[in-house]
């Protein structure tokens, strides 16, 4: 890649110190990296608009956690923030201030062979995909997941960590896809009576009449989401009254609209599950929930 279309990479020092700049042409990672091998670290994307980062003292707090959930040194988030305002800078100089990009932070266990930790930041374009699903909505397939099902093994799994292990997601999406669908909601069950958890990279948020949200109770299973949670927040300043609830495939059919909402993407309405179309609630309905999204990651 080259030109206006390359990335931006940032190599960051795993323990503060200085930042780097990589030529996107040229290869960074070394083969025994965790995150190549075990895809054993974290991550956390983020859009910046504006030349502004969204929501990123959530995303912030969320990669902290990560980290922590996976034994990793804690990160110096100030050092984070400062990288990426750099490469923020570097991008806008280059690109203007009206391209949107991908950010996105990894932190992995590192080298097998040194034992420390590698840090990066990426900039890069939205992709079509995640423009077109703002634009268009989306087909959804539901599937059955259910990895916590043993209590027990909450006990050492990395629950609510945003790990680099999306080779599961990524399966999902292929089979939905296959299917003729867009996009996955995860349920653990089937039928109507199964519980919904989360889309394959987004939040589930669903609208109901008289200005009522919910979406899945975070935790376990389901990654707790920033974008949603920014929502929230500025929703219930308008008004809405918004819950964390357990939820079910049938209330999905009877929502006002069901959303699959990620920092990137921002919002996809999911016009069909499994098939059956879901009611569309208008326009006027549509713009409303989207202002609000963008309002809450851009404030
Ligand atoms: N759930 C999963 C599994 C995800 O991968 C993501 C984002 O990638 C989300 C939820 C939404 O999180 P956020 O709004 O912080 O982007």
């Amino acid at each position: 890649m080259a030109g206006s279309t390359a990335p931006i990479i940032f190599i960051l020092e795993p323990f503060g110190g200085s930042i780097r700049r990589h030529n996107a042409s040229l290869p960074f990672l070394f083969w025994d990296d965790a995150a190549v091998t075990r895809g054993d670290g974290v991550f956390e994307t983020f859009l910046v608009r504006g030349g502004r980062v969204c929501n990123q003292e959530r995303h912030a707090r969320r990669f902290a956690a990560s980290a922590r959930a996976l034994g990793l040194p804690e990160p110096d988030l100030d050092y984070w923030r400062s990288a990426t305002a750099e490469a923020v800078a570097a991008w806008v100089a280059e690109r203007g201030e009206e391209a949107e990009a991908q950010c996105v932070w990894t932190y992995s266990h590192g080298r097998a062979a040194t034992g420390f930790p590698s840090a990066w930041l990426t900039l890069t374009e939205v992709g079509q995909r995640q423009r077109a699903q703002r634009e268009e909505g989306v087909s959804v397939l539901t599937l059955p997941r259910g990895l916590l099902l043993n209590p027990q093994a909450r006990d050492w799994m990395p629950a609510g960590a945003k790990t680099l292990g999306y080779a599961e997601a990524m399966s999902a999406l292929r089979h939905a896809r296959s299917q003729g669908c867009e996009e996955v909601i995860f349920t653990e069950g089937t039928g109507e009576d199964a519980r919904v958890l989360e889309g394959a990279t987004s939040t589930v948020v669903l609208v109901k009449k008289n200005s009522k949200m919910r979406t899945p109770v975070p935790g376990g299973e389901v990654l707790p989401g920033t974008t949603q949670e920014a929502l929230f927040h500025a929703a219930q300043r308008s008004g809405w009254r918004c819950k964390a609830k357990d939820l079910t495939v049938a209330d999905l059919r009877a929502a006002q609209s069901v959303w699959l909402v990620s920092s990137v993407r921002l919002a996809a309405r999911v016009i069909s599950l499994d098939g059956a179309p879901l009611p569309d609630p208008g326009r006027g309905h549509e713009r409303e929930i989207r202002a609000l999204i963008e309002e809450a990651v851009t404030a």
